[in-house]
């Protein structure tokens, strides 16, 4: 190994142990809550100036997503509906509560930073979903810090494991819907019913209160972005998907397009459910790989904190 890297290893360990202690994730939520606490502006339901580097990689509607290469693999998820397919903004009959102010739709974080963040989303609809405690055990012992996206109905299928999450202050949670409806179809009321009933399932079994919410499917429309806005979330879409629920898609294909997206300020979208079926065995190399091209790992709201 090249000396430079072994030197950028070097100060990445000591600025981990820095961070985190030695003792790893022997648990203590109020230190991982105190991570979070860096950004008042995500609490405000109506911030009249948000920071600039929101700014970065937000979403002007009526603008579109970006469409990535993999996202043509997106595949079927067991309810018959393509799993975190892109975003779409269908106009909705229903007219926006408040009008003229616009919420933003977060994309990627600074572009002038090495930053990235990994980001795993725990879906779980009417259909029982599973736990992948590999990807933890590997974000853990790597300690990478990842933002992870739980669905309020897995939350309570999957206690123990959301529990660990909380406990671990490498770990951001975001509110990822209590049953992964898609938000373009549902009224207002069905929105801010999923949101808020997640929001106090993940808060009980975590003590981590969200402040990022993640579209199921990615789906959204220009009221639903406001109704996140109003609960004082922020909603987090992302730049680099890796295809991961796509069983047809193997580690090296995720390793592949994880190396080729990844930017400075790139949230990558991953899944920790069960369905990234290569994840788990992508993820070492993910991590190896990026980090040697001297790109480091922090959570979504740690990433937003970056100067444009
Ligand atoms: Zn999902």
């Amino acid at each position: 190994m090249p000396r430079i890297y072994r030197l950028f290893f070097a100060s990445i360990l000591l600025l981990s142990l820095n961070l985190y202690g030695l003792a790893g994730c022997a648990g203590d939520p109020a230190r991982a809550q105190k991570a979070h606490s860096g950004r008042s502006s995500l609490n405000s339901p109506t911030p009249s100036s948000p920071p600039a580097p929101l700014n970065q990689g937000t979403l002007s509607l009526p603008e579109l997503p970006p469409r990535q290469g993999a996202k043509k693999n997106a595949t079927e998820s067991s309810t018959g509906r393509p799993d975190e397919k892109e975003g779409s903004i269908p106009e909705s009959s229903t007219p926006p509560k408040s009008v003229g102010k616009q919420a933003e739709l977060i994309f990627h974080g600074s572009r002038q930073t090495k930053k990235v963040a990994l980001t795993f989303d725990a879906c779980e609809d009417e259909q029982p979903r599973g736990y992948d405690a590999k990807i933890t055990e590997i974000l853990k012992a790597s300690q990478v810090p990842a933002t992870i996206f739980l669905g309020g109905k897995w939350v309570e299928s999957h206690p123990a494991a959301a529990r660990e999450l909380g406990s671990c202050p490498l770990f951001e949670l975001g509110n990822h819907s209590y049953l992964h409806p898609d938000f373009s179809k549902i009224s207002l009321e069905h929105m801010r019913e999923e949101i808020l009933r997640t929001q106090k399932i993940v808060e009980k079994a975590t003590g981590q209160r969200p402040r990022l919410f993640r579209f199921p499917f990615g789906r959204y429309t220009r009221q639903a972005l406001q109704v996140v806005e109003e609960l004082g979330l922020k909603s987090i879409q992302w730049d680099v998907v890796t295809g991961d629920p796509d069983p047809n898609i193997k580690a090296a294909d995720i390793e592949r397009e994880v190396f080729r997206l990844t930017r400075g300020g790139s949230i990558i979208i991953m899944h920790i459910n069960g369905r990234g079926w290569h994840t788990a065995e992508a993820l070492p190399k993910i991590i190896k790989g990026l980090r040697e091209k001297g790109f480091e790992f922090v959570t979504v709201s740690q990433l937003l904190l970056e100067k444009p």
